[in-house]
């Protein structure tokens, strides 16, 4: 995309990590033009990772999400539309249609709506409340804060979201059950074998979890959930779902965008001329394969945001091609994953033995390594790093060993 110039003007949809540091971006890469960010949310752009792990411990108070407040974003000449969603677009002309009627017709659009949550229905409780908002997290909070030490809280949904959930409703002095479908939480993104590495962590943390588990229905009674499964039930005082996210594509079906399980973006982040996608909503091709790769990573979406900025106002690319990056606190561990990972790759353990309490193990493809997984090793996972971002052998990467050194 040809970069920009002062009489341009940007309009970025979603007001989250990506678009709030992409607004930023522009302006430290010298874009002079003008620069408008929409929001759906009432809110200031706001950081999501503590939602489910400081904010909901109830060891932060909701001031310290917050990503930018309205003086800095006047002094960076960001005009910001918040509460109001944009409901169209047309990616030929750039023209944006707000929820209020408004159109706005610049000359860049980049696209930063994220994801949602995903539904759990239940026949009789309907969906269950879930957490991905600052929103969602107050109510969470309000819900749990009201409720006596030892209350049963059910989670329904194991993965990354799920136990960083149940470790901070524990840190409350809360009982949560962890209730997770699949035999084993995370063989998705970790494959069966690094997964089951990590069977034990919810019960060492004296956290309750639950493999296999069909839940047929929540029930509402008087101050309390009955949650029905399969094969018996659960009394709750409290009861949420973390069952993954979903695309809210539905307003861009007409904007002549590539949709395909998010905003199908070049290997630039370019969707169309004028319309760019980034953060957890771009699937970028040319990346890893034809169908290329959505994350729902917070570096991810900060790594687009900086790579965009410098596009668009026409300063050098990051001089280094980012290896995507995630981490998840839960259950008193970090677990930290780097690269690009796939469940089917082979897996060398080169710190720590299975079953311990840390360990970092290196994924590979046809011998060159693809990715990083660590438990509770921060160091030696940084030390395996210029392995990873550079797609090393993996005899040559066994051979230095820096996470020995
Ligand atoms: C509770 C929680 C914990 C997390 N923890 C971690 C973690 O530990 N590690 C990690 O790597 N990642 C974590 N993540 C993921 C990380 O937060 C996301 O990858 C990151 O927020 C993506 O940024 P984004 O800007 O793409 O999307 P978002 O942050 O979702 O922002 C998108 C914004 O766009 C708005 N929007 C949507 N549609 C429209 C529209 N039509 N018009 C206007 N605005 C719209 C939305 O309301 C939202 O505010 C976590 C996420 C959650 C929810």
């Amino acid at each position: 995309m040809d970069a920009l110039g002062p009489d341009d003007h940007v309009v970025v949809v979603g007001a989250g990590l990506a678009g709030w540091r992409l607004c930023e971006g522009l302006r430290r890469h010298g874009f002079a033009g003008r620069v408008t960010l929409v929001g759906a949310e009432p809110h200031l752009p706001y950081d999501r990772p503590p939602l489910s792990k400081q904010v909901l411990a109830g060891r932060w108070d909701l001031d310290r999400v917050a990503l930018a407040d309205e003086t800095r974003a006047r002094e960076i000449g960001v005009e910001l539309r918040r509460g109001v969603r944009a409901v169209a677009l047309d990616a030929a002309t750039g023209e944006v249609t707000l929820a209020d009627g408004t159109r706005l017709l610049p000359t860049r659009v980049a696209l930063a709506v994220g994801v949602e949550a995903r539904a759990f229905d239940t026949p009789s409780g309907g969906p269950l409340s879930t957490l991905r908002s600052l929103d969602d997290a107050v109510a969470l909070r309000e819900r749990v804060a009201g409720l006596e030490a030892g209350a049963t809280v059910v989670v329904v949904g194991g993965g990354f979201l799920g136990a960083e959930m149940a470790t901070s409703l524990a840190a409350r002095g809360l009982v949560p059950v962890v209730l997770e479908a699949a035999a084993r939480p995370l063989v998705g993104p970790l494959g069966e074998e690094v997964a089951g590495w990590l069977d034990g962590l919810a019960a060492d943390a004296s956290i309750e979890l639950r493999t296999g588990v069909v839940v047929r229905d929540v029930v509402a009674g008087p101050g309390a959930w009955r949650v029905e499964l399969a094969d018996g039930e659960i009394e709750a005082r409290a009861v949420v779902a973390a069952v993954g996210s979903r695309l809210d594509l539905g307003w861009l079906e007409d904007s002549g965008l590539d949709l395909d399980d998010g905003v199908v973006v070049d290997a630039g982040l370019r969707a169309a001329p004028r319309v760019g996608a980034l953060g957890d909503v771009a699937r970028v091709v040319e990346v890893e394969g034809e169908r290329g790769a959505r994350r729902e990573h917070w570096q991810v979406a900060a790594d687009h945001a900086d790579a965009l900025a410098r596009a668009w106002a026409g300063a050098e690319p990051s001089p280094l091609a980012p290896t995507p990056y995630f981490w998840s606190d839960q259950y008193g561990k970090k677990i930290q994953l780097l690269g690009r990972p796939r469940a089917d790759d082979e897996v060398v353990r080169v710190v720590g033995a299975a079953g311990a309490d840390r360990w970092l193990a290196l994924y590979a493809r046809r011998g060159v390594v693809t990715g990083a997984v660590a438990l509770s090793q921060p160091r030696a996972l940084m030390l395996a790093k210029p392995l990873v971002d550079a797609g090393a052998r993996l005899d040559e990467a066994l051979a230095a060993a820096p996470w020995e050194r």
